[in-house]
């Protein structure tokens, strides 16, 4: 990783100045983090799953007309991907309650919601990412009214196209982050799907089993992290080997 020099280093990816103008290296690490960093830990193989199930995400909502960041594919845990400014919000989506809107709120886990809730949360580590209304993102500026409407509307049809994908493959898509950027043409800008959708940002449960599929897996000690990723790679027809872990150790040793 010598050849690009280091843009930003964050919890899970590592992003690199990329071959051409306007590109960027987007590279997935093994670190798992949890509660605003407090938990840490390494999941071998983690980052290589991920690359691979988001790669797939971006690919299938670029095919129904979602714009997003991803260019392709570079290596096992690289993507090139189009550099964007990363507008400062997390804005998650929910179909079932679980985690902080269920301390939050009061609601029972596994409540299933009348319909999908969009929720914005203002990215900043040392606030721990504190909720936001509409109106906080206008008064401060985060985003404008032009931008919002996109975000939500986009939002909401990655929500419609990721349900029925996950539904596909007895999965539940129970809550999921999403970030958003905006991409310079030239004067012109337009509002596109930025980040990464894997199972570290999604809740997903398995429909027989209710078993959890995702970083809630780490979050709450239940163990078989990488075993649950590579089921939902498995599924999604995207599992990059055999044996990720084994595979990227071997590479490393290289
Ligand atoms: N999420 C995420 N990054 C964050 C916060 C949340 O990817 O920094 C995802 C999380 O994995 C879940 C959804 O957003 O799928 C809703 O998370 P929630 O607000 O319930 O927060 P948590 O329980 O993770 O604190």
């Amino acid at each position: 990783m010598s050849r690009k020099s280091k843009l930003y280093e964050g919890k899970a990816k590592i992003l690199y100045e990329g071959p051409e103008p306007g590109t960027i290296i987007q590279y997935f690490k093994d670190d798992a983090t949890a509660f605003n960093n407090q938990k840490h830990a390494t999941l071998a193989g983690k980052g290589v799953l991920n690359n691979h199930i988001s790669e797939f995400i971006f690919t299938q909502l670029g095919k129904i007309g979602v714009p997003n960041h991803f260019i392709r594919r570079l290596s096992m845990r690289e993507q090139l991907i189009k550099g964007v400014e990363i507008i400062p919000l997390e804005v998650i989506i929910r179909n079932i309650a679980a985690g902080s809107i269920c301390k939050r709120l009061g609601i029972d886990e596994g409540t299933a919601l009348p319909r999908p809730l969009v929720e914005f949360c203002y990215k900043a580590d040392e606030l721990g990412d504190p909720v936001v209304s509409e109106d906080h993102i206008l008064t401060f500026g985060w985003a404008n009214e032009y931008e919002l409407e996109d975000i939500v509307s986009l939002a909401l049809r990655i929500n419609d196209y990721m349900s029925g994908l996950m539904a596909g493959i007895g999965i539940t898509l129970v809550d999921f982050k999403l970030e958003f950027g905006r991409l310079y043409e030239g004067d012109d800008y337009m509002t596109v799907l930025a980040d990464e959708i894997s199972p570290d940002s999604c809740r997903l449960w398995d429909n027989k089993t209710g078993e959890k599929m995702d970083k809630d897996r780490f979050r709450r000690d239940l163990g078989g992290e990488i075993e649950a990723y590579s089921e939902v790679a498995r599924r999604l027809g995207v599992l990059p080997s055999a044996d990720v872990a084994d595979l990227d150790n071997h590479r490393k040793r290289k």
